[in-house]
């Protein structure tokens, strides 16, 4: 049997790989090591010796605190991916799979997005730190495969969502905040204030799709490049809402405040590796992923993470 060590296993992919009950599974997360330190977490991995390592851990934050901290990002994330894959392959791990997301691709960017495209050109300025510190896990990755004979490869999931997100009111990201702020208006009364203008187009994978993708690759994927873990299929915000609206029988009207920012226009990716690599792999609907979401919301709250 083969032991798999989760790193930042308290977030909501953790949770979704929980929930598929891999053997011999070992959750962690920042309470119980520091990955920003070497010693620490060099006798953490040398402890528990895995087979296969899910690299879940970053320092994560909306764009206003991306921005401010650039330094703090950059650090941060460079530290714990530095170390993480450095104590991975002094303890012997033979698979290891880490996390990137979208916004870590040059911008602008040419559409679909590809994984050959990930070094093309600099990032967005608004998540400069981030989007280097993220990048180099595919750089490390491929040194220590080119070296060592590793086997660690990277994915980039686009658009996440799914049960034991962050529900935060302003701060999230558009599914969690919709629903919780949709939950209160119902309460109260009130009308659904969405951001922007409902015509941008994202891309939205459900958790749980990401967790059976995730141990799929551990088992089936070894390429020296990155895989993207998107269903490929754009949906508008507007559309999203409409949905939402109406798995939670929100009674009242939808307001579009066109004076919050839209954020890019779209940024579609290309699925076809996936597709080649896994074609019998069914993405759950994006309806039957926030009914899912909404009922674990309404279920849980208000111990939500918010
Ligand atoms: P990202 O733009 O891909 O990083 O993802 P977000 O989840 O932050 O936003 C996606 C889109 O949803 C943007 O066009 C937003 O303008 C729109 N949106 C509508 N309402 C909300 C909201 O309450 N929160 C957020 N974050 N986005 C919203």
């Amino acid at each position: 049997m083969s032991k798999t060590l989760v790193t930042g296993a308290a977030g909501m992919v953790g949770h979704a790989l929980r929930q598929l009950n891999p053997d011999d599974a070992v959750f962690t997360n920042r309470g119980e090591v520091d990955l920003t330190d070497f010693a620490a977490t060099r006798a953490y991995f040398q402890a528990v010796k895995p087979d296969r390592v899910v690299h879940l851990a970053a320092l994560t934050g909306g764009l206003g605190s991306q921005i401010i901290h650039s330094g703090e990002y950059f650090r941060n994330n460079i530290l714990i991916n530095l170390n993480t894959l450095e104590a991975a392959r002094l303890a012997g791990a033979k698979k290891l799979i880490s996390f990137m997301s979208t916004c870590v691709f040059p911008d602008p960017a040419e559409y679909p997005l590809t994984e050959a495209q990930l070094h093309a050109g600099p990032p967005h300025p608004s998540n400069f730190g981030y989007a280097y510190a993220k990048r180099m896990l595919d750089v490390q990755s491929s040194a220590y495969r080119k070296e060592w004979g590793c086997h660690f490869i990277v994915t980039i999931p686009t658009n996440i969502y799914g049960p034991n997100d962050d529900f935060s009111l302003n701060g999230g990201h558009v599914i969690p905040s919709l629903i919780h702020r949709a939950c209160l208006a119902k309460k109260n009364g009130e009308d659904l204030t969405v951001w922007g203008s409902g015509k941008p187009l994202r891309e939205f994978i459900l958790s749980d799709d990401v967790a059976r993708l995730t141990l799929r690759a551990l088992d089936e994927y070894d390429e020296d490049e990155p895989i993207i873990f998107s269903p490929g299929e754009e949906i508008s915000i507007r559309e999203l809402v409409e949905i939402v609206v109406d798995t939670m029988k929100f009674p009242n009207k939808v307001i579009w405040d066109t004076d919050k920012p839209d954020g890019q226009f779209r940024k579609p990716s290309d699925n076809s590796k996936i597709r080649r690599c896994f074609p019998d792999f069914k993405f759950t609907p994006l309806r039957e992923g926030l009914a899912k979401t909404v009922a674990w919301f309404e279920e849980n709250y208000p111990n939500v993470r918010q």
